[in-house]
């Protein structure tokens, strides 16, 4: 979760991420979610990242 630098739309549900309002976003496919949209894909995304990270022994980190 990051705070936007920039106003975004949600590529969920298209909604606008504001200039200075908290956002997930995702550097890998450069996709940012509103706050309600982020909320599940990024637990998905934690549970997933320390599973890679126990596979490749790399830290929280390491992108
Ligand atoms: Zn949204």
């Amino acid at each position: 979760m990051i705070t936007a630098k920039f106003t975004s739309a949600c590529s969920k549900c298209g909604c606008t991420n504001k200039k200075g309002s908290s956002i997930y976003y995702w550097p890998s496919d450069r996709k940012a979610y509103c706050e309600k949209c982020g909320e599940v894909p990024y637990s998905q995304f934690r549970s997933a990242a320390a599973d890679e990270d126990m596979m490749n022994g790399n830290g929280p980190c390491a992108y």
